[in-house]
């Protein structure tokens, strides 16, 4: 078995300098974490509140910390005033409660809105009409402390290669259609979040600039 410290580093190397890694750590210990951060790893991704917020406490202040998971509007408060990003927005009423606590912190909150392209039923994300509407219909200026920053997604689980990359494909035209019809103007709109441990190579090929991988670094989860 590698290392965490020997995969962070496999990886950074394949990844090139066009996509960035974020390291999932949900479910693991800290000592694994502070194992990757002294490899040089910063940008962690976490799933669950109470659990990132218990991580927050206990680790280095420098840690960039990307939540990933379904968040629930009323859980908003608890990491609002540290965590940078925000990858699975998939409501406005979560939207407005992300600016709402992060105006109270005095801070911005980069996030992303999640589409659901994925054959398997998820009740998570946007479907390609209605995020088209959504941006269609939204004022994004009227909220001064979130950025959007791109979208995000995931592919269906499965090693069906030409499947997962027309997944990735669809995703990459709505962010291409986005970012030309209605994020023109906004420079930090550029941010594609796919790929996970089984599929990043197909993704950063389809054009992710962020991979969410896990167990790839950590090894399983239980
Ligand atoms: C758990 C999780 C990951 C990482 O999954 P691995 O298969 O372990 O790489 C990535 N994205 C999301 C949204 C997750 O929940």
């Amino acid at each position: 078995m590698n290392t965490i410290a020997e995969n962070i580093h496999r990886l950074k190397n394949q990844l090139g300098a066009k996509t960035r890694l974020i390291a999932v750590s949900k479910t693991k210990p800290k000592e694994d974490i502070l194992e990757a951060y002294q490899a040089g790893q910063r940008a962690f991704g976490e799933n669950y509140v109470q659990e990132l917020t218990e991580k927050f406490e206990l680790l280095p202040q420098d840690i960039e910390w990307h939540f990933i998971g379904h968040l629930q509007s009323n859980k908003v408060k608890y990491i609002a005033p540290f965590v940078s990003w925000i990858h699975a927005v998939e409501s406005e009423k979560l939207l407005l409660e992300i600016n709402k606590q992060a105006a109270k912190q005095q801070r911005s909150i980069n996030c992303l809105l999640q589409v659901h392209i994925a054959t398997e039923e998820s009740k998570f994300g946007f479907d390609l009409d209605e995020i088209m509407a959504f941006c269609d219909a939204f004022q994004f200026d009227t909220l001064p402390n979130v950025r959007i920053c791109g979208i995000m997604g995931m592919a269906s689980f499965s090693d069906d290669e030409k499947l997962v990359r027309s997944e990735f494909k669809k995703l990459k035209t709505i962010f291409d259609t986005l970012k030309e019809k209605k994020f023109s103007d906004k420079e930090h709109f550029r941010e594609l979040s796919m790929g996970m441990s089984s599929d990043w190579k197909w993704a950063i090929e389809e054009g992710s600039t962020m991979v969410r991988v896990g167990s790839a670094i950590f090894g399983s989860r239980k």
